[in-house]
């Protein structure tokens, strides 16, 4: 932070001068990542991609590794190869890329990679080096990984590959498409599947050491999809998909309010004149808007922290700026608008906002934008549980 000496000395996340700022407080990150290795006996991949889900790639990496993970994931080997630029030196899964990504790079900076397809494995066979692979299945979701139709075959080229010297399967992966809900028959049929599709590689003379296939959901609900990896991104920020967990949750995103009117009732505000004064109030102009990854279609149920209150956005959600009905508080220009928070000062929380835009906090995080002054609270390394390295 950069105030001179004399100024008031602020909450780390208040604005000060420009405009709206987002504040990420890496000891979340590192609490929820003690959090989940009290969990499990499993280790723990912080998967990072999405920069971070909106965090920041690098500092969440960094802080997780500190706190006791001992992998990183990402989906692409560009992100990949940015973790390894950054100095980070743990083994790094990237498991989504064209088959005719640049698998050489993956290979030289020891990158692990998700073989989906038999044209994946064939063309990260022919790349330069020794591959570390995961063989990927799909466990219920038709989305990414081998279909269990086309695995056996899968399992037979990858071991003639291995043979050869071309590739070290280190791991089989699956993904689970209903974790969120605890229960759901999707996922003991998907753990089932994934329990076949280790056995079929054991088989084909496989020695696959990492069998991974929770991801947060699963990681927080369902021991039993443990194996020997979870691979949790959206928790490591804050983000429970179960709704049963007390994490933390990082992100401050707070503007100052630079200006205020007063108004008559039936005062129309902003486009389309989508909403009218009910009385006469004062609003508050604050500089954030859709521009900055704010969900524009919320604007009418969404709120807004100001003066430790809650209020209403007042008409649609601008690129740039919204505005916020005051009521008769005499707000004046210079005080902070909280958008959303960790909650526990009364501030709209990310989920809030998820619920306001009918989507999940997970889409909000990932599309906040680049304008956005950022500002990072490491994570300090008195760990109350002396798991910090
Ligand atoms: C994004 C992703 C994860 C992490 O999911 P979270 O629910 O955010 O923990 C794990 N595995 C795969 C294959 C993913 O795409």
């Amino acid at each position: 932070m950069t105030h001179p000496a004399t100024a008031t000395v602020l909450a780390p996340h208040e604005p000060r001068g420009e405009g709206a700022r987002l504040t990420v407080d890496l000891n979340a990150v590192a609490h929820n990542v003690r959090l989940l290795r009290r969990r499990t006996a499993a280790e723990l991949m912080a998967v990072v991609k999405a920069d971070g889900f909106g965090h920041g790639a690098v500092d969440v990496a960094r802080t997780a590794i500190a706190a006791g993970a001992g992998w990183l994931g990402v989906t692409s080997v560009d992100e990949a190869a940015a973790l390894r630029d950054a100095g980070l030196r743990v083994p790094v899964l990237s498991w989504l890329n064209p088959v005719d990504a640049d698998f050489d790079t993956a290979v030289r900076r020891c990158v692990d990679l998700a073989v989906p397809s038999r044209d994946h494995l064939d063309a990260i066979a022919r790349a330069d080096g020794l591959a570390r692979v995961h063989l990927h299945l799909d466990t219920g979701m038709a989305r990414d990984g081998a279909e269990p139709g086309a695995w056996l075959e899968l399992c037979r080229r990858a071991y003639a590959a291995e043979r050869e010297g071309r590739i070290r399967v280190v791991g089989v992966m699956g993904h689970l498409a209903c974790a969120e809900t605890p229960g759901h028959p999707a996922n003991a049929a998907g753990r089932r599947l994934f329990e076949w599709g280790v056995a079929a590689a054991r088989d084909a003379g496989l020695r696959p050491a990492v069998r991974h296939l929770a991801a947060s959901a699963a990681a927080l609900t369902e021991p039993r999809a443990h194996f020997d990896l979870v691979r949790v991104g959206a928790a490591l920020v804050g983000i429970d998909p179960t709704g049963t967990t007390a994490l933390r949750t990082a992100l401050t995103l707070a503007a100052p309010v630079v200006a205020v009117r007063r108004v008559a009732a039936g005062t129309p505000v902003g486009y389309g004149h989508a909403w009218h004064a009910p009385a006469a109030t004062t609003l508050g102009l604050v500089p954030v808007g859709y521009g900055d990854g704010l969900p524009r279609h919320a604007w009418a149920r969404a709120e807004v922290q100001v003066r430790g209150r809650r209020r209403r956005i007042a008409g649609r959600i601008s690129m740039d700026q919204l505005v916020v009905d005051l009521g008769d508080d005499p707000v004046r220009p210079g005080e902070t608008a909280t958008v959303f928070g960790p909650g526990g000062g009364g501030e709209p929380t990310l989920q809030d906002w998820a619920g306001w835009a009918d989507t999940i906090a997970h889409e909000l995080v990932t599309g906040l934008g680049p304008r956005l002054r950022r500002h990072v609270l490491p994570a300090d390394n008195r760990d109350p549980h002396g798991s910090l390295t």
